[in-house]
């Protein structure tokens, strides 16, 4: 399948590399070269990695590259898809223009997916003349370690494009998990609050960095803590998720914590920036430190 991923960030090189790994033409667009060449980067670490482990061959791992090319012009990258996945930043705004463009540049028979968080898929549908071709397609970070799929069907999804999306997902050895469009879907409505909460209960002081992680690990088997989490998801992708949640919904409780937006504020937006609630070392997910909060 021809297949044009929009944004090569976390989310969207890694969407990239498990498509390109599984045979598929990847067109992969940002809007700046330099974001493109670090998607490159990670996603050749990343395969690099498999090849240690031995779970990737060298020969397969040249294969995945040759499937992927590069642009940072949205019209030519669209030409021949037959399915997009949208991972830019998590923006309505941003979003709704990205989908007016697809719409105009890319084929009328493609199906137009996005991996967003939380924004409305009925919403993104709307400004397109192809609502019933517009579906959520809701990848876990790391793209290429986790299973789940958030399939999200809008308002006018189609059945048809709803079945093709979960037979792919299958097909790329992932498991399609179908749920229906309301703010954040399940994920995001589920997990947000929790991290939330974790950041009022440090912001309160009542626990430092490292006891709030721990006893989330150790007492409810999470195999990382919400404040780890939140530095791999993004804290600005986190506060972005928890407004729409915010306005979608209508309850008081979704607010974002007054310290994770000051954090946003200050630039500290966890693993892509080298420190969030805790400092990593340049370009590793390996945390140094918990950091401490007043
Ligand atoms: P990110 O900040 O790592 O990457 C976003 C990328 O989009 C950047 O490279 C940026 O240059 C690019 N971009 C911005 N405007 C663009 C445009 N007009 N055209 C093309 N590219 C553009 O963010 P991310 O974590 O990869 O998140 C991307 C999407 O995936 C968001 O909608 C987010 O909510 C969603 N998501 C994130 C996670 C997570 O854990 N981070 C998990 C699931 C879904």
């Amino acid at each position: 399948m021809n297949i044009s991923v929009i944004g090569a960030g976390q989310m969207g090189n890694g969407i990239a590399h498990v498509f390109a790994q599984n045979g598929h033409t990847v067109v992969l667009i940002d809007i700046a070269q330099a974001g493109l060449d670090k998607g490159l980067t990670t996603i050749t670490k990343n395969l690099d990695r498999q090849v240690a482990k031995g779970t990737l061959t060298e020969e397969r791992k040249a294969t995945t590259l040759g499937n992927i090319t590069t642009r940072t012009e949205l019209a030519s990258g669209v030409k021949s898809a037959e399915l997009v996945v949208e991972a830019a930043t998590e923006n309505v705004d941003l979003k709704l223009k990205i989908f007016r463009d697809l719409d105009a540049a890319a084929p009328a028979s493609c199906i137009l997916a996005t991996n967003t968080s939380s924004i409305s898929i009925t919403r993104i549908a709307a400004v397109t003349k192809r609502p019933e071709q517009v579906i959520g397609m809701h990848f876990m970070n790391p793209v290429p370690v986790m299973k789940l799929v958030e399939v999200i069907r809008g308002y006018n999804t189609s059945d048809a494009v709803t079945r093709t999306v979960v037979d792919l997902s299958a097909a790329i050895g992932k498991v399609p998990v179908t749920v229906n469009d309301y703010a954040g879907f399940v994920a995001n409505r589920i997990l947000m609050p929790m991290i939330n909460e974790a950041v009022q209960t440090l912001w309160q002081g009542v626990g430092g960095v490292a006891e709030i992680d721990t006893i989330m690990k150790l007492g409810m088997a999470h195999p990382m803590g919400p404040l780890q989490l939140a530095d791999f998801i993004g804290l600005d992708t986190c506060v972005a998720i928890l407004r729409v949640l915010h306005e979608g919904l209508g309850d008081p409780k979704y607010a974002p914590c007054p310290l994770l937006v000051q954090m946003v504020a200050a630039g500290k937006l966890g693993v892509k920036s080298g420190e969030g609630f805790y400092a990593y070392t340049a370009g590793s997910k390996d945390l140094v430190v918990a950091l401490a909060f007043r």
